[in-house]
């Protein structure tokens, strides 16, 4: 089978954005354990010429904080187990917040690859914000806007050499 990539992160830094930017269609939707992370959205990528499975673990959005804190740490936790992988986004318009730093914290600890993505760095004044994610010892940060679709090959070339 394909090679696995997982998007982690909190809710609302554009993790389902950044999804749909780069899948080219749906193939499954799994039901997870219910009010914890409740689906896995399976999509089909490719990027030049290597075929890799993303999954989108999302779902928990609607649920309190503490609720977001264990859904995130089993997402992550998931994510380790079941990607060769991982992508953990945060969000350079809200700046890093202790949710990140708790996910950082798993994830460094893995024995996966980790890219850190600052998403929402939507145009050059928004790139001043991306060095605090230094912080979380996860190596370069690096930009991306999901929605202005914005070095979305960088990320593509960082995951396929990842693979
Ligand atoms: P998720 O909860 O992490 O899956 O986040 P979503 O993909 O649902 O996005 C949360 C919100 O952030 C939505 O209102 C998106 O339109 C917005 N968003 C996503 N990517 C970007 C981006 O690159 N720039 C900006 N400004 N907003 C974004
Ligand atoms: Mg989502």
């Amino acid at each position: 089978s394909k090679p696995i990539v997982a998007i982690v992160g909190r809710p609302n830094v554009g993790k389902s954005t950044l999804f749909n930017r780069i899948a080219k269609k749906r193939v499954s939707i799994v039901e997870d354990i219910p009010g914890v992370t409740r689906d896995r959205i399976y999509m089909e990528a490719e990027w030049t010429g290597h075929e890799f499975t993303m999954i989108d673990t999302g779902g928990i959005e609607l649920e309190s904080s503490d609720r977001i804190t264990s859904a995130m740490r089993q997402q992550a936790q998931l994510a380790i187990k079941e990607a060769d992988v991982v992508v953990f986004v945060v969000d350079c318009k809200t700046g890093l917040t202790a949710a990140d730093e708790d996910v950082a914290t798993i994830l460094r600890n893995a024995d996966k690859p980790v890219l850190l993505v600052v998403n929402k760095v939507d145009s050059i004044k928004d790139e001043n914000e991306i060095y605090e994610f230094y912080n979380l010892g996860l190596g370069d940060p690096l930009p991306v806007s999901a929605v202005n679709a914005l070095n979305m090959g960088d990320l593509l070339d960082k995951i396929v050499d990842n693979l």
